[in-house]
């Protein structure tokens, strides 16, 4: 057994999971209680008067293709949000258990944490925005049951170390999973760690379609774990968690055909961020761009609130982080369409090149 299961709640552990209906597609179904027609104007594939299929093992076939581990290691769910949150459920007694993580970061895993009434241990990154291993380490307790990472990192947009992650992972082997948030590894250039899921039974990999693959509104994310994580969560996530259009938009988006269409996509936001990191350092109102790995910068303007009126003037939105720990004078910028970039850089007062 992976020593990381005895982390779990007792009361998860112990839990008669749901009993949905079964999947056999050979039969006619007149056993979960469905209306036989469609509804007007349901033109979807699987017919949405079904329930769809649980963990559907074509989606599942493809993502762990993608991903490169075996089906069993990975689980479906409405995005990387549904995984943080099962992960938290399961792990965490509420008042008794703990999450860490590394601020400037995401704000999910402490919300998560928060309405699961678990504690947040913070260990910030160093202020290059770097890891802080040894003192993720030390601040280990027994109560932290889930290191929560993200690399890159939002909002900072750099990687993480990836040796120092195997290495905190292994230090923390049988006491700890860390989970490693890769929502933007396809815009880094740099592999995924989904590969080393099997030397480290406590590592959690998080990937999801909402970012390169351009489908955030279908809402569909993968844990990628050992066999036996994914089959405890498995047992938590609610029955029909993922609707059967976000299935049918996964799967098509997931054909070799569109997997290359894909790769164009990301290739050119890797060139406009760096055009828009180069036009942007060169307006006077830009203290300092940070190097990104991921399809946003970080930005310190000398006046943020000044850059931030200045792009709605161009109806642009940008992500306001200030009241992060040490973002204090940071906006987070995503890489947009060459037009939308060009239009921001003339907006701050920039000559796009
Ligand atoms: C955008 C983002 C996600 C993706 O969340 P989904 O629920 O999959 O849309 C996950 N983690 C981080 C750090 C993100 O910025």
């Amino acid at each position: 057994m992976n020593p990381v299961l005895a982390l779990a709640r007792p009361e998860i552990l112990a839990l008669e999971p749901y009993g949905h209906a079964s999947w056999e597609p050979e039969l006619e179904r007149l056993h979960a209680n469905e209306l036989p027609w469609r509804a007007p104007a349901d033109h979807s594939a699987a017919g949405l008067n079904r329930y769809p299929e649980p963990q559907p093992r074509g989606l599942i076939a493809q993502l762990a293709a993608l991903y490169g581990v075996r089906p069993g290691c990975v689980l479906a769910g409405r995005g990387s949000d549904e995984a943080i949150d099962l992960l938290v459920r399961a792990f965490c007694r509420a008042g008794q258990d703990a999450v860490l993580i590394c601020p400037p970061t995401f704000g999910m895993y402490a919300v998560a944490a928060r309405i699961q009434g678990a504690t947040v241990v913070e260990v910030p990154l160093r202020t290059d925005f770097s890891l802080d291993a040894d003192a993720v380490l030390s601040a280990c307790g027994p109560q932290v049951k889930l290191v929560f990472l993200c690399s890159p990192n939002n909002p900072t947009g750099n990687l993480l170390d990836v040796s120092a992650v195997l290495d905190l992972a292994g230090a923390l082997a049988a006491r700890a999973l860390v989970v490693l948030d890769e929502a933007y590894i396809e815009f880094a250039g740099a592999p995924s760690a989904t590969v080393e899921i099997e030397r480290h039974p406590n590592l959690v990999v998080l990937r999801t379609l909402s970012k390169a693959h351009g489908l955030a509104g279908a809402r569909c994310g993968a844990l990628i774990a050992h066999e036996e994580i994914v089959a405890l969560l498995r047992r938590i996530i609610p029955p029909y968690a993922l609707p059967a259009l976000t299935v049918e938009a996964a799967c098509a988006a997931l054909t070799p055909a569109q997997l290359a269409v894909t790769a164009t996509h990301v290739e050119t936001v890797r060139c406009e961020r760096e055009r828009l990191a180069t036009g942007l350092a060169a307006t006077n109102q830009v203290l300092r761009v940070w190097p990104s790995a991921s399809n946003f910068l970080l930005v310190e303007f000398r006046d943020p609130g000044r850059a931030l009126a200045a792009a709605r003037g161009a109806r642009l939105l940008l992500r306001d982080v200030r009241s992060q720990r040490g973002l204090a004078r940071c906006v987070r910028i995503t890489v947009g369409t060459p037009e939308q970039n060009m239009r921001l850089l003339r907006a701050l007062g920039g000559e796009p090149s």
